[in-house]
């Protein structure tokens, strides 16, 4: 017996298992990887919010504001916590006046963090519920779960790029549900970049270089022949009308005159479509365009259990991270901020249940 169960070793669930052993608990994490860390290893580590409350409403307005509003409140604390502790910040901004924020090095976070988790049981995949120890689901999600986003998402689901690690598929979602719990709306919604379309195995320590973010400034030919307009700073609706092609597939095409123009992460539009080509990617250059091939790269499901403010499931059963929806819905916001602060509240409430 212990005091706090808890799935997953990402950020949510490290969160969490740090948070409650803080506490004086005994915690034991199943993790179903052989790793600690989850997608928050691959990730940019950028932890934000956005730079005023009423932005946050406004780009994601389907969310949930009462917990949207206690994610922003509470990232601050949540940030100056993760420091305190040891884990290196290596920007004190986002590089976007559109939000607040730092970056981190995630492996020192997960070092961090699993060093004070508790016992982590590595390839230990929780499958049940415990009978009578409160639990935090925070598996991540089910953007591995071809079935579950074909059925949710797009019936392209075979054809999309997994931008994330093979473990999230759903374990939290289901034994949720079986708990009793209920979904958020909008479990249609991924948040994802599009990436070079290639037969080719790409390695996850390439998915943040080799994301190609510059829809704005390319006409977005879907496979089908039908054009789309990014309306979005994030290029989040980009990816979402990608994955619903066919074969979760478009072309860019950019003028030659854009290709020396600098987009988000410093590298001009010319680099991100050579490190495309050099990845087996088809671009053509002729007639003053370059055109390049691209999929759709799901890196988490937006939809997913529904908690209320203190991330209660069901009577014994916490939820944060990827598990959970009703954060991003309709836009795009810090998934790693969302995690962080709901699994420490996950753990505190799931104690305070016993
Ligand atoms: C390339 C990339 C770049 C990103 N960049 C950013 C960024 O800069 N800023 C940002 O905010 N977000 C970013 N994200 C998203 C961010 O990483 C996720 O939103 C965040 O990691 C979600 O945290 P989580 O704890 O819910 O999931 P994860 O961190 O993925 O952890 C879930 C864990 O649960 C485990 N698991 C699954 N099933 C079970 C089970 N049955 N039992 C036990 N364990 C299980 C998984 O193995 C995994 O380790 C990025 C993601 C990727 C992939």
């Amino acid at each position: 017996m212990c005091d706090l169960v808890i799935a997953g070793a990402g950020m949510a669930g490290l969160a969490a298992a740090a948070t409650a052993v803080d506490l004086g608990a005994d915690v034991v994490v199943h993790e179903k990887g052989p790793r600690p860390g989850g997608s928050m290893l691959l990730s940019s580590g950028v932890v934000w919010r956005h730079a005023t409350f009423e932005a946050f409403r406004e780009e994601c307005p389907d969310g949930d504001e009462a917990l949207q509003r206690v994610v922003w409140d509470g990232l601050p604390e949540a940030l100056s916590w993760l420091e305190e502790i040891g884990a290196s910040v290596t920007e004190r901004e986002t590089a976007n006046p559109r939000t607040w924020g730092v970056r981190f090095d995630t492996r020192s976070v997960t070092s961090t963090l699993a060093r004070r988790a508790g016992r982590v049981r590595l390839e230990q995949p929780l499958q049940a519920l415990p009978e009578r120890t409160p639990v935090v689901l925070a598996t991540g999600g089910f953007q591995a779960n071809v079935d579950l986003v074909r059925e949710h998402v797009t019936p392209e689901a075979d054809s999309l790029f997994l931008r994330a690690t093979p473990w999230s598929t759903g374990d939290g979602l289901t034994l949720g549900l079986d708990a009793g719990g209920t979904t958020s709306s909008r479990l249609d919604e991924i948040y994802g970049r599009t990436m070079p379309a290639t037969p080719r195995r790409i390695d996850p320590s390439r998915f943040v270089p080799l994301a190609q973010l510059y829809a704005h400034y390319a006409t977005v030919e879907g496979s089908d022949g039908s054009l789309f307009e990014s309306k979005t700073w994030s290029e989040i609706d980009v990816v979402q009308w990608v994955a619903r092609r066919p074969g979760a597939r478009a072309r860019y095409v950019v003028s030659s005159d854009a290709v020396g123009t600098r987009v988000a992460g410093g590298r001009t539009i010319g680099e991100l479509i050579d490190a495309a080509e050099d990845v087996g990617a088809r671009v053509d250059r002729n007639g003053g365009t370059v055109a390049v091939d691209v999929v759709a790269g799901i890196t988490t499901t937006l939809g997913g259990l529904a908690v209320d403010s203190r991330a209660r499931v069901a009577p014994g059963v916490y939820a944060a991270g990827g598990d959970i929806g009703g954060i991003a819905n309709g836009g795009y916001a810090s998934g790693l901020a969302a995690a962080l602060v709901l699994g420490r509240i996950a753990a505190r409430s799931a104690l305070e249940e016993r």
